[in-house]
């Protein structure tokens, strides 16, 4: 991941610690994506429970990279939205 937006120029990592709130975006992105994952195998399998939980987990593995990137980026977005770093004027 780069420190700086090649493009404009935006510092990503605005303090320390700043990613924290984009764990529990992306733990909710987890969790909502391996729900669905083990709904699509219900559907086209009817397996147990528990193997669906596990396949649904070994299936979701490999998304982890992308999911992390799209949560920091959803972040960034939310964070600007609420604390923009250039200077409101007053009243
Ligand atoms: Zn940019």
């Amino acid at each position: 991941m780069h420190e700086r937006c090649p493009v404009c120029g935006l510092k990503f990592e605005r303090e320390q610690g700043y990613f924290l709130g984009a764990m529990y975006l992306s733990y909710a992105l987890a969790l909502v994506t391996i729900v669905v994952l083990a709904l699509i195998l219900w559907m086209a399998t009817r397996w147990s429970l528990q193997k669906i939980t596990i396949w649904a987990i070994l299936l979701f593995l490999p998304l982890t990279p992308a999911l992390t990137l799209f949560s920091r980026v959803l972040w960034i977005y939310l964070d600007w939205a609420i604390d923009p770093e250039v200077p409101r004027p007053q009243g």
